[in-house]
Parts: C-alpha cells; structure tokens; sequence
C-alpha cells in the first residue's frame, strides 16, 4: 500500500521547487520524492528526532546486548 502527502511549503533540496516534494510511505519505507525533478530521498537516512535530548546524559542502566 502506497500512500503520498504533500509536504506543504517543502522545498526541493535538488532543483528548489516549492511544494513540489511528496511523502511516499510504501509500506515500512518512508521517502520523499520531487515530483518536478523526480528526486528521491530517504527519510531514514535523515535524523529522525526533532527533540535533542529529552534523557540525561548520564548512563543509567548497561543493557545486556541484543542479538
Ligand atoms: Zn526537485
């Protein structure tokens, strides 16, 4: 299932359209795509927290490692 939503008042990082960039969640992926220059860019590879710290910096707790 593919859904797209305009990302209003979003600019192109390639060609600098405005309003010309969708938000294309396919699935589990998420990517945003220029619909004037076909640009595609993967929102994973952005850093996805818009908060910078909402925990202390002090390591609380040593987790065993996942596997
Ligand atoms: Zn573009």
């Amino acid at each position: 299932m593919i859904r797209r939503r305009f990302i209003a008042g979003a600019s192109c990082p390639q060609c600098g359209a405005v309003d010309k960039i969708v938000r294309v969640e396919e699935g589990e992926r998420i990517y945003m795509e220029c619909i004037a220059c076909n640009m595609i860019r993967d929102l994973d590879a952005e850093p996805p927290r818009e908060h910078p710290t909402d925990e202390p910096a002090v390591p609380i707790l040593i987790r065993p490692p996942k596997k």
